[in-house]
């Protein structure tokens, strides 16, 4: 049998964390290597945040071409507009993207392992038929979608969102399941493209991961939109009445317990299921290790990121916790600083990572929700404050959108503990504001902060 080679730090998975993890040790001189089983850049640049952002661009600028008129621009429509066309260049972005990623691991001078990693003992991992041995191993396999097995028809018909990326035309009629960000944000660019959108929640409320200023708003700003929102809904049957090149699928839905007709739904061409995701972690064999995992194989960590298994460490999605690139990327690193850098209290600080749900007008939040504060200083304790109004931007357009904003703020000297923010620019406004949350501003130190005028983000600093 082969040697197997040895490293200081062996990474699994090359997506945003474990790139920003290997890079990070190797800039302390350490000998690493990372394994990746597909393309570069993992879920976020491949087939999340990236192409996604691309096409949340794309729909605003259909919501642009209607608000241009009510500006004196006389857009005369010549052109429908072409996905496929936005697709291929969204492609080609990507493809150069995996390439910097790629040549950024080379330049810093990180081994490549091209497959799939299986341990085969706590510190050893066999891709391709060979071994690879860490001092230290790091998982950061990510976390997949999946179709419901248990709705008939389901698997055949359906598609989880990195199908959507595959799409090749904008569907005319489309279904949608899940009330989570991801259901919401694809929602929303197909209905702002012209696609026909119904979207299937199982509750009465989308987003309730959020303050209930922010599902509420954007529940209603989709509703006024056009989409179809079928709430207490669960699938029960697909069934496809076209072909498998143009597909007619009809959905058979209970509705508040109540069966509806076989078809009900009719004539969508397409159905996208973000009900839920599950950790990378079947073909890791993580048998031969100590690591513990939940039901949907989420790594336990403790809050050093360390696994039950001494010298291995997890971080970024396949934790299953606050799942978002920015965090992978921030423990990747932290971690990366602790074991290699000298900085042993370096780790992650969970609390008030800011978030934003590129929807139609986006929204975003950083710190406690309401029910939160409420259960962690009581409700008396609370003061809050909301401003609900029109961004200037709408002066002259006929449709106009909502802007809200709501702060939370605790105690008697009103620290802020929670702002979540609905409206245009919400996605670039939060990150400031996430800075001096994360510094312990007060309610006093926001009214200080002179505004700037005429923005939306003024009434931050200006709430009564
Ligand atoms: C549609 C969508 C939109 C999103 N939008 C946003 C957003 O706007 N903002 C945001 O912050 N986050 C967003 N996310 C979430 C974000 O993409 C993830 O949180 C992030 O990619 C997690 O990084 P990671 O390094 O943990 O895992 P990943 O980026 O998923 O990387 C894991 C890598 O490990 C590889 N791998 C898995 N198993 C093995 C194995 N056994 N051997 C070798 N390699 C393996 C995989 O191929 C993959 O490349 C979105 C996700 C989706 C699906």
């Amino acid at each position: 049998m082969a040697t197997k080679k040895i490293y200081d730090y062996l990474v699994i998975g090359a997506g945003s964390g474990g790139i920003a993890s290997a890079r990070r040790a190797a800039s302390y001189g350490a000998k690493v290597a990372i394994v990746e089983s597909g393309r570069y850049g993992g879920t976020c640049v491949n087939v999340g945040c990236v192409p996604k952002k691309i096409m949340w661009t794309t729909a605003s600028f259909a919501d642009a071409l209607k608000e241009v008129k009510g500006y004196g621009f006389d857009i005369t429509e010549g052109r429908p507009f072409n996905w496929l066309t936005v697709k291929q260049k969204r492609d080609a972005y990507i493809e150069r993207l995996n390439g910097i990623y790629e040549k950024n691991l080379d330049k810093d001078g990180i081994e490549k392992i091209n497959g799939i990693a299986k341990f085969i003992n706590p510190k050893t991992v066999e891709v391709a038929g060979k071994q690879y041995e860490g001092k230290h191993v790091l998982i950061a396999t990510g976390s997949y979608a999946w179709i419901p097995k248990d709705i008939p028809g389901a698997q055949e018909t359906g598609m989880i969102s990195d199908g959507f990326f595959q799409l090749e035309y904008l569907p005319k009629k489309v279904a949608l399941v899940g009330g989570g960000y991801i259901a919401v944000e694809l929602a929303g660019i197909f209905n702002a493209l012209g696609a026909d959108t119904t979207l299937f929640i199982r509750h009465d409320e989308f987003l309730r991961a959020f303050d209930p200023v922010i599902s509420q708003t954007v529940m209603k700003t989709y509703e006024d939109a056009g989409v179809k929102i079928v709430k207490s809904s669960r699938l029960k049957k697909i069934e496809n009445t076209g072909s498998n090149v143009k597909k007619s699928l009809n959905i058979q839905v209970e509705i508040k317990g109540q069966m509806t007709a076989a078809d009900a739904f009719t004539g969508f061409e397409e159905i996208v299921y973000a009900v839920g995701r599950n950790a990378h972690t079947e073909a890791l064999n993580l048998d031969v290790t100590k690591i513990k995992t939940d039901d949907h194989g989420y790594i336990q960590v403790d809050d050093w990121q360390n696994t039950a298994e001494e010298g291995v460490y997890a971080i970024g999605d396949v934790c299953g916790k606050a799942m978002l690139t920015p965090v992978a990327i921030a423990a990747g690193r932290r971690l990366s600083d602790r074991l290699f850098g000298n900085k042993p209290n370096s780790k992650l600080d969970y609390r008030n990572i800011p978030s934003v749900i590129f929807s139609h007008p986006p929204a975003g939040s950083v710190g406690l929700s309401e029910n939160e504060a409420k259960e962690k200083f009581g409700e008396k304790a609370l003061k809050i404050y909301i401003s609900k109004f029109t961004n200037m931007h709408f002066a002259l357009t006929e449709h106009k959108e909502p802007t809200v904003y709501k702060l939370i703020c605790a105690g008697p000297d009103e620290k802020v503990v929670g702002l979540h923010i609905v409206g245009k620019a919400s996605d670039e406004i939060l990150q400031g504001f996430a800075v001096a949350l994360n510094m312990g501003a007060t309610k006093a130190d926001f009214d200080r902060t002179v505004a700037i005028h005429p923005t939306a983000s003024e009434e931050i600093v200006t709430m009564r």
